[in-house]
């Protein structure tokens, strides 16, 4: 695994067949696909970023790079993609092979152009669009977190506020002595122009004509806007004052009614007033939701209470009755922002479930953040929101109005990315827009090989690479735009004897995370699938192709160590909240997949398979396996599942807790022993984003379960022989060995 860690650490890329199959029939044969997770602005420290344009192709476009053959004294370069020879520009005139420009080196495989030209003058934009039918209690947290976020905006950004209830108020901060508000019905739709004449934009001008507005360059002056965003500097006090008088929605709830709350038509207010002032510029609507919607076309569920909000099993009956209506209205809303190049992130703090479901699609296609918590007073909540606006060296890196394009070799294309972007459907050309990305964001993107089959002859010949190129363009969080340049090249295999290439460059981990991903997306997307059969069916099949064995002799059976835990991973995945959707709530499934869609590989796997570290007085902290055999008496145990971090106590540990050992100076080992894993916790909780919960529980508490879920249960109620001081696991699922044992068997005599 460590070199393909390595390549990672060169490019962002991360690939499940680093030796690729050279052809359709052999590329079906792998199973997984031929597919990468890239993260497409991981930060390098030694990436050299080069103040001057990018040569490109005059055939294809793609960018020169280290693949491309030169020939110093025709000054001729040879693209990779298209085998187009093109001349450098005179400016090049002095290359040689001692003398290479930074984007030939063999090493700068991922580069970065900086254009300052194109330097925007434009400012972050960020909308605060804020709930306020919520209880009192939440209200002073919320308004407690608000107001410091506001503390940490960047002086030069524009900053904007809506709130919202039964009606929605567009807060005007540019006033001079007296505040003042726009009030919107909540339960009906606005209209982009129907918000503009209500605003009076176009008091002292007349209309234009045509109809379409497009912010200051044709239509909307300066001081209109300046009404509603303000730079962070000049209205924090007002922001603050406004937010110190904001009261709870005063209208009266009925005590078998759920509040009034129309957060579909205060986003698609919040979209239209950026769409008309900063259209194009990095801007971001910054969501904070306390329940569930009840009014207005993105409603989740009726005021009336005795209407239960929609589950797993009312979606998959079809039985929820305001779903589809709210998730096209919420398409409608993403198509909106992507056009417009804004970003709708979502922090939704709740018992309830509040509409992330439904939300979903709007979030996602734009790049947006989502935080999910149970109130806005958890540290789930605050921290994260703190952690948005931080600077340092836990930056989120923001970027904004990125655009993705992929340039193949021409025996192999893009199917489809997985991850939060919008396709651009612009012809033939693969283009995604990223209207929000971050130094995480990371594409999953999958491929297909487009070769039929290979002449003999070619098989063996020298030129058996497929070659990539990923393109990035963005604005930089400085501002800047950037050119991201990250060209690949792996080798193709085919016909016999290729069997143990492909081995050698299998990425378990990475294909692990491709599954996820693609067994998520398949059950939102195609009814009637069903995940358990798909995943055996793919593993099997895996097992069969890569496995070692005598036909029909399962105890022959061997994996290489290429492949040695991807069953495990499998095994996981099957039990993991991606696929066992049943134990979640709609918005909680898709929270967790939005997180899985846009994370790098190493923490996708902590989300499939969690870590599990033992801590004791007979050795040092040390992984162990993921398996209830792990839980004793006398240890601690910190689990990692990634949304969750539980540090567990053993029996003997908790008593011990209880009576105070740790107080005593005679036992400052265990003080010591209690403490390492709570540093552990912290310094994971520290690098996280949204900020995991902590769950600290003892053996045979209520919350144990956390831990109990995520276990192998090689010891259930129905197993004989559990060791003492451990403990078993209520289920009747299968424990892995019982899965590896059948597996064994399949894949053994499937051919
Ligand atoms: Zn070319």
């Amino acid at each position: 695994m460590a070199e393909f860690m390595e390549l990672e650490g060169q490019d962002g890329v991360r690939m499940a067949w680093n030796v690729v199959p050279g052809t359709k029939q052999e590329a079906s044969n792998c199973v997984v696909p031929v597919s990468a997770i890239y993260t497409p602005i991981k930060p390098f420290p030694s990436m050299p970023v080069l103040p001057y344009a990018p040569l490109r192709c005059r055939n294809c476009r793609s960018v020169l790079n280290p693949f491309s053959i030169v020939d110093f004294a025709a000054k001729i370069w040879i693209c990779p993609f298209c085998f187009q020879r093109n001349h450098f520009p005179p400016h090049y005139a002095s290359i040689s092979d001692e003398n290479l420009p930074a984007e030939l080196f063999p090493q700068y495989t991922t580069i970065e152009y900086q254009s300052p030209r194109e330097a925007s003058s434009l400012p972050p934009v960020f909308m605060f669009v804020v709930d306020t039918s919520i209880i009192e209690e939440e209200m002073a947290f919320l308004k407690s977190a608000l107001s410091q976020a506001i503390g940490l905006l960047p002086d030069n950004s524009l900053v904007g506020l809506i709130t919202f209830g039964t009606l929605v108020h567009v807060h005007e901060l540019g006033f001079g002595t007296i505040p003042k508000t726009y009030a919107f019905k909540g339960s009906k739709d606005v209209s982009k122009d129907q918000l503009l004449e209500q605003m009076g934009f176009f008091l002292n001008k007349p209309k234009p004509s045509t109809g379409v507005i497009a912010g200051a360059r044709d239509g909307l002056s300066s001081e209109s806007i300046a009404r509603f965003l303000l730079p962070a500097s000049d209205c924090e006090f007002a922001l603050n004052s406004i937010l110190e008088e904001l009261q709870k929605d005063p209208w009266p709830i009925p005590v078998d009614q759920r509040a009034s709350r129309c957060t579909s038509t205060a986003l698609s207010v919040a979209a239209s007033l950026l769409g008309a002032c900063v259209p194009g510029s990095g801007a971001r609507i910054m969501a904070f939701i306390g329940g569930p919607s009840t009014e207005g076309p993105g409603a989740i569920v009726s005021k009336n209470l005795s209407e239960p909000i929609r589950s797993h099993k009312d979606l998959d009956k079809d039985s929820a009755p305001h779903y589809h209506k709210a998730v096209k209205f919420y398409e409608a809303l993403a198509k909106q922002l992507v056009h417009q190049g804004h970003v709708l992130d979502l922090f939704a703090c709740a018992l309830d479930q509040v509409g992330v479901a439904e939300l979903k699609v709007a979030v996602e296609r734009t790049g947006g953040l989502v935080v999910l918590a149970e109130s806005f007073g958890h540290s789930v909540f605050k921290d994260s929101l703190r952690h948005v606006f931080q600077s340092g060296d836990k930056d989120l890196g923001l970027s904004s109005n990125g655009i993705f394009e992929i340039n193949c070799s021409k025996d192999i294309k893009v199917q489809g990315i997985l991850g939060p972007c919008a396709s651009l459907e612009k012809g033939s050309t693969s283009a995604w827009k990223l209207c929000g990305l971050d130094q995480a964001t990371s594409l999953c993107l999958i491929f297909e090989i487009v070769k039929k089959d290979i002449p003999d002859a070619t098989v063996q010949s020298s030129s058996n690479q497929f070659y990539f190129q990923f393109l990035t363009y963005y604005q930089h969080s400085t501002g800047e735009m950037r050119l991201r340049v990250t060209t690949l090249s792996r080798r193709w295999v085919a016909g016999p004897g290729s069997i143990q290439d492909l081995i050698a460059g299998f990425d378990q981990e990475a294909a692990a995370v491709v599954m996820a991903r693609l067994v998520s997306f398949k059950m939102e997307i195609e009814a009637e699938f069903d995940p358990i059969r798909w995943l055996d069916k793919t593993l099997i099949h895996i097992c069969s192709r890569f496995g070692d064995y005598q036909k029909d002799s399962p105890s022959s059976f061997s994996l290489s160590p290429r492949f040695s835990i991807f069953p495990q991973f499998m095994f996981h995945l099957r039990r993991s909240q991606f696929v066992q959707v049943f134990n979640n709530s709609p918005d909680e499934t898709a929270y967790f997949r939005m997180i899985l869609n846009r994370e790098n590989v190493a923490n996708s796997v902590v989300m499939i398979q969690p870590s599990l570290i033992s801590y004791s007085f007979q050795s040092v902290p040390e992984p162990t396996l993921l398996d209830v055999a792990a839980i004793a008496a006398d240890r601690i145990l910190l689990l990692d599942s990634y949304f969750t971090i539980v540090i567990f106590h053993g029996s003997t540990i908790a008593q011990w807790r209880k009576a105070g050992y740790h107080n005593q100076p005679e036992h400052q080992a265990f003080a010591q022993l209690l403490q390492a894993p709570r540093d552990d916790a912290d310094a994971i909780i520290k690098d996280r984003f949204p900020v995991p919960r902590l769950v600290i529980c003892d053996q045979h508490g209520s919350q144990a379960r956390f831990l109990l879920a995520k276990l192998n249960p090689s010891a259930t109620y129905n197993s004989d022989g559990h060791h003492p001081g451990g403990d078993i696991i209520f289920t009747d699922d299968v424990s892995f060995e019982v899965f590896l044992d059948h597996l064994q068997r399949l894949a053994v005599n499937k051919i």
